[in-house]
């Protein structure tokens, strides 16, 4: 409000003083990562209002306008996530190897086109176009760039959980036909493969807060995986049970043998 009221006041052409920068404030990071859990898939996550906004995406984001990505929305993670990269230990949330495979900068565009163009937009029409599920974005990452459009798929099929959007490429000067994200096995931070981060003894270990949170879980898929790593881990620690949280090379060893 306070800025409309100042751009009408200005004559930008008649002053030497620049314009307010209204779209330095809507870039926000984005982050994805390469998540060998129980089946692989990339979490794709934006940066809103102070916590990541997330979707598992089986195949991973692509360049390729042709091809519609599964993206299911899971609930919202804590931006302490978006640099990690490393081992999250068995019997945890999400166990598996995380690569960070791609981070930067994202920006909302604005939902209706000038001139044909889309141009950037606001915070608050990123939070409607969330809410209307059909968010319209530009990436600036070391892997993926350009705009992108994730829509929430209506139509319930059998089976649905109602948390399905499709991740989608627009046609612009990044778009690449027949992107093959296999060829991309690659850590942005470690340049490091799959194979290497699971096996690599420098590997950080993610020590998950989760238990606690566990009741809040939205999505019911993903209420029934972590129930069902729940009970694994329960099996898996009936013979030797109390370790004190916080003492991780004794969770290693645990882990290796
Ligand atoms: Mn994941």
């Amino acid at each position: 409000m306070a800025l409309e009221e100042y751009k009408r006041k200005r004559r930008f052409e008649e002053t030497p003083e620049p314009p307010p920068k209204v779209q330095k404030k809507t870039e926000h990071r984005f982050v994805v990562q390469k998540h060998d859990a129980t089946r692989l898939h990339y979490d794709f996550r934006l940066e809103l209002d102070g916590v990541l906004k997330s979707w598992a995406v089986p195949k991973g984001p692509s360049l390729d306008p042709e091809d519609k990505r599964l993206a299911m929305e899971v609930e919202d993670h804590p931006v302490s996530y978006h640099d990690f990269e490393g081992i999250i230990p068995e019997g945890n949330y999400g166990a598996g190897s995380v690569m960070l495979w791609d981070v930067g900068t994202w920006q909302p565009l604005s939902p209706v086109p000038e001139n044909g163009k889309y141009v950037p937009g606001t915070d608050e029409e990123a939070r409607h176009m969330l809410a209307k599920g059909d968010l319209k974005f530009r990436l600036e990452g070391k892997k993926l760039k350009g705009d992108f459009a994730l829509i929430k798929m209506r139509g319930r099929r059998p089976g649905s959980k109602g948390n399905e959007w499709l991740l989608i490429k627009k046609h612009d000067d990044h778009a690449e036909q027949g992107y093959d994200i296999d060829q991309f096995d690659q850590s942005v931070l470690t340049k490091r493969n799959m194979a290497e981060i699971a096996g690599d003894e420098r590997s950080a270990e993610w020590r998950s807060s989760r238990p606690a949170a566990r009741g809040k879980l939205k999505a019911a898929w993903l209420a029934d995986a972590v129930a069902r790593m729940d009970k694994k881990k329960a099996a898996a620690s009936v013979p030797k049970k109390a370790s004190p949280q916080k003492d991780t090379s004794a969770q290693k060893k645990k882990q290796k043998s």
